[in-house]
């Protein structure tokens, strides 16, 4: 009952909520967006948000990083209140990293120099302990030999892998995936959501929106489906592919798989 993996499904059973959405809602103008939000995401797991497009999805996730703010309601990520006014922005992003469906590397930096651009700015590291560090995430997702191309010699699944050591590299508690794999070609998905398997195992707290069934339900520790707004239902994935309790979330299933 030693190895890390134990202490890993300890940890997640026994919960420490990291973050907490109570009656979240949030308008775009006349238009709700966000319908009475109530999630809570523990340390380590891995929440996997499906939905049709429109539904919700990206600004849940964005409003966790305060890219899209709370209209009303409570919002919570590491003992931080997103919601307060009071709340120091760059000291909760520097606890998130977020990687999106479109890479936005610095086309004229190295790999290098993408990923260690905010661990010396925000961070304040030394540049040689950010090289480290960045080489260190480079390796572990497969791609060290790259260190000193430019985004655009590299392919794009070795871009998103250099976006995710980049996220990574500010050691971040929880890491945001919007999408990541919908703008590659099919053959260079698996090696981005094996990188993200990995980061799963390891423990990273991850929220992730995808349409790629089959890590989400040999990823996931949850699935949240979301409609219009809402959550329409949750559970873990045997439950919710296998035998999901909702019309609207069995219409979505029959669609997709
Ligand atoms: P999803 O990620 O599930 O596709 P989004 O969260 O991106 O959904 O968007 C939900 C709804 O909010 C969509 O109808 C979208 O058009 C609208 N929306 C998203 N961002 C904005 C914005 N900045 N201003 C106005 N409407 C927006
Ligand atoms: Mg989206």
């Amino acid at each position: 009952m030693n190895n890390i993996r134990s202490i890993i499904l300890q940890t997640k059973k026994e919960g420490v909520t990291i973050i907490t959405f109570e009656n979240v809602n949030k308008w775009f103008g006349d238009y709700q967006v966000l319908k009475n939000i109530n999630l809570n995401i523990r340390e380590g797991e891995v929440v996997v948000i499906l939905g049709p497009s429109g539904s919700g999805k990206s600004t849940l996730l964005r409003c966790i990083n305060r890219l899209e703010t709370v209209s009303q309601g409570d919002l919570t990520v590491d003992g931080m209140k997103v919601t307060s006014p009071k709340t120091d922005i760059n000291r909760l992003r520097q606890e998130i990293g977020m990687v999106f469906q479109h890479f936005y590397l610095y086309p004229h930096k190295t790999v290098l120099e993408n990923i260690t651009l905010a661990p010396i700015k925000v961070r304040k590291l030394p540049k040689d302990e950010a090289e480290k560090t960045a080489r260190h995430y480079l390796e572990k997702v497969g791609i060290p030999e790259k260190a000193n191309a430019y985004p655009s010699q590299l392919s794009g699944g070795q871009q998103q892998r250099v976006a995710i050591a980049r996220g990574l590299a500010m050691k971040p508690k929880i890491m945001l995936f919007d999408e990541p794999t919908s703008a590659l070609d099919p053959e260079m998905i698996g090696e981005v959501l094996d990188v993200m398997r990995e980061l799963a195992k390891e423990g990273m707290t991850m929220v992730v929106v995808t349409h790629e069934m089959g890590f989400a339900r040999e990823v996931a520790d949850r699935i949240i489906f979301m409609d219009e707004g809402m959550i329409v239902e949750e559970g873990e994935p045997t439950t919710f592919f296998d035998n999901p309790k909702e019309e609207r979330t069995r219409r979505f299933i029959s669609r997709i798989l």
